[in-house]
C-alpha cells in the first residue's frame, strides 16, 4: 500500500520554512505529523537571482520566521545572528533591515534544518482527486524532477506556497523565448548572459525596478539605461506607523471581518505601501545619481516617465519598443539590448495546480485559517499561504505574518490529526520527522 503523508507542502520558500518550524515547536513532545515539502530549486534560495549587492530587506528582522509568533523559538533571527557569532556586530549596526543577502543565509539556516523534510529539485505540476466509496479522501501529488522522472505521493492535506508567478505584460507574451526579453525574477541569471548590452532598458517603477536601474547604472561598462514607466514618478513607500498597522497580525482578523467590497477598499486605500512603489532612500540615491548626471551634462541614463510600450518587435540587431510619451503624444521607437520586466508577480498559479480538484474547491474562497472551502464529499485540507491577499489582506504576500500564520495553519493541521494520530497504523520507516 502507497505510503500516506499527513502533509505536503509545495514549495519551500520562507512560509513553508515557517510552517515547518511551526509544527516542529507545536507538538509540545508528541508524535509529529508526517510532512512532507516539495521544492521544484535544487536547495533553498530566496529570490536568487535578485540578491543585490546593496539590496536590504524592506520588513523589521523581528518579522522573521519565528519571533511573533514564539519569540522563545530556536529558529529567530536574534539565535540566528547568536548561533552565526553575530549577534553584537548586528546590534552595532543600529539596523532593523538586514541586508537580503543577511535574510537569506538566515532563511537557508532554517530550512537547513529540516533537510529530510524537503525534496529538493522536483517541481509540483498537478495535484489530482484520490476517491474512497465515491469521495475524495486524499490527494495525489505529482511531481517532475530535472530528469523528467515523475514522482507521485498520497496525502491527507496539502499547504500551497508557491509565491508568486512573473506577471508579463500582453505586448511581451509573444517574446517569451528570446532571451533578451526578461522579468525582474530572474534578473541576475539573464543579464549574465548579456554581458556586452549596450542599450537596457527596465520596464516598471516598484522596488524592484529602482533596485535594478541602480544596480545596472554602476556596471562596468557603463550601459545606457532607460526606467521606462507609466508613472509620472517613482513614488516612495509609506511604511509610516500608522499606516504600517496594517501589517500587524490582528488587522488579519479586520480585513476576514468585512465585506468583498470593503476588502477591495482597504486594498486600494493601503496599496501604496507595496505596489508601484520603492523605498525612499532608494529613490533618493537614484535622484543623485540623475543629478550627478546634470553636473557632468550626461545623456546614458533616461528616466522615461508618462510612457507607454505601444509595441515590441524582436529583431537581429535588438528588441525595439515602440514608446508612446504620454505628456507630448508622441511615439519613437528604441532599440535595446536587453529588456528587464520588473512588472510585478500574479499569485493565481494554484488554480492551475489544482485544476483537477476544480469542481470541488467552487470560487477558491478560503476560510480564515487559509483552508480553501470544499464541497462536502471533498475531505483533504487544503490551505494557502501568499494566495489570500484578497480576504487576508495586504501581508498575505509579505513576511508580515508569516509566523503568525504557520502557527493558524500548524493549529489546524494538527488539530485534524488528532483522532487519527490515535488509531492511524502507518509505515513509520516511511514518516519524514518534521
Ligand atoms: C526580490 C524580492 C524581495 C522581497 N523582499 C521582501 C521583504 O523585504 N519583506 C517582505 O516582507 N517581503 C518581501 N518580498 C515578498 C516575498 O513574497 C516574501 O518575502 C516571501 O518570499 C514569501 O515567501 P513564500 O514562501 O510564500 O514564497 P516564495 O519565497 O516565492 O517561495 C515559493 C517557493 O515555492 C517554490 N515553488 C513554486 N512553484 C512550485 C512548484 N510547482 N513545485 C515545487 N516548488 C515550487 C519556489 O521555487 C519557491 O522556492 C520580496 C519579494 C521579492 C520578489
Amino acid at each position: 500500500m502507497q505510503h500516506i503523508h499527513d502533509l505536503i507542502g509545495i514549495g519551500f520558500g520562507p512560509s513553508n520554512v515557517a510552517l515547518a518550524i511551526a509544527l516542529d515547536e507545536k507538538r509540545h513532545g508528541a508524535k509529529p505529523l508526517d510532512a512532507l515539502f516539495i521544492e521544484r530549486q535544487p536547495s533553498f534560495a530566496w529570490h536568487p537571482h535578485m540578491l543585490l549587492d546593496q539590496a536590504h530587506m524592506q520588513i523589521s528582522f523581528l518579522k522573521d520566521l519565528a519571533t511573533l509568533r514564539n519569540p522563545t523559538s530556536r529558529f529567530t533571527f536574534v539565535n540566528y545572528l547568536h548561533e552565526k557569532g553575530r549577534l553584537t556586530d548586528f546590534i552595532n549596526l543600529k539596523s532593523f533591515f538586514p541586508s537580503r543577502h543577511e535574510f537569506n543565509d538566515y532563511l537557508g539556516w532554517a530550512a537547513g534544518q529540516f533537510e529530510d523534510a524537503c525534496r529538493y529539485g522536483e517541481e509540483v505540476f498537478e495535484v489530482l482527486p484520490e476517491k474512497q466509496g465515491g469521495e475524495v479522501s486524499l490527494l495525489r501529488v505529482r511531481s517532475r524532477d530535472a530528469g523528467g522522472r515523475v514522482q507521485e505521493r498520497l496525502a491527507r492535506n496539502l499547504v500551497v506556497s508557491i509565491g508568486g508567478v512573473p506577471n508579463i505584460p500582453e505586448g511581451f507574451k509573444s517574446l517569451r523565448d528570446d532571451a533578451r526579453v526578461f522579468h525582474s525574477s530572474s534578473y541576475l541569471k539573464d543579464m549574465a548572459r548579456h554581458p556586452q548590452a549596450r542599450r537596457v532598458a527596465i520596464v516598471g517603477a516598484g522596488q524592484s525596478a529602482a533596485e535594478i536601474f541602480m544596480d545596472l547604472q554602476g556596471r562596468p561598462g557603463a550601459p545606457q539605461v532607460d526606467l521606462i514607466m507609466r508613472a509620472r514618478s517613482i513614488r516612495p513607500s509609506d511604511d509610516s506607523p500608522f499606516v504600517n498597522e496594517v501589517f500587524n497580525a490582528d488587522f488579519t482578523d479586520y480585513m476576514f471581518s468585512r465585506d468583498s467590497d470593503e476588502r477591495a477598499a482597504l486594498l486600494d486605500e493601503f496599496s501604496q505601501t507595496n505596489y508601484a512603489v520603492a523605498d525612499l532612500d532608494l529613490i533618493q540615491q537614484i535622484y543623485k545619481v540623475f543629478y550627478d548626471q546634470k553636473v557632468t551634462r550626461g545623456t546614458r541614463l533616461r528616466m522615461l516617465r508618462q510612457h507607454d510600450v505601444r509595441s515590441v518587435r524582436a529583431a537581429s540587431d535588438g528588441v525595439h519598443l515602440t514608446l508612446l510619451d504620454r505628456d507630448v503624444q508622441r511615439e519613437s521607437s528604441v532599440r535595446y539590448d536587453a529588456v528587464v520586466l520588473a512588472t510585478g508577480y500574479a499569485r493565481d498559479q494554484h488554480k492551475d495546480l489544482l485544476l483537477p480538484l476544480a469542481p470541488y474547491l467552487g470560487d477558491y474562497d478560503v476560510d480564515r485559517y487559509y483552508r480553501l472551502k470544499c464541497a462536502p464529499d471533498f475531505h483533504p485540507g487544503i490551505y494557502l499561504q501568499g494566495a489570500c491577499e484578497d480576504s487576508h489582506g495586504l501581508s498575505d504576500t509579505l513576511l508580515s505574518v508569516t509566523s503568525v500564520r504557520t502557527g493558524e495553519i500548524g493549529n489546524a493541521l494538527l488539530a485534524a490529526a488528532q483522532p487519527r494520530a490515535r488509531n492511524a497504523v502507518r509505515d513509520e520507516s516511511q514518516a519524514v520527522r518534521v
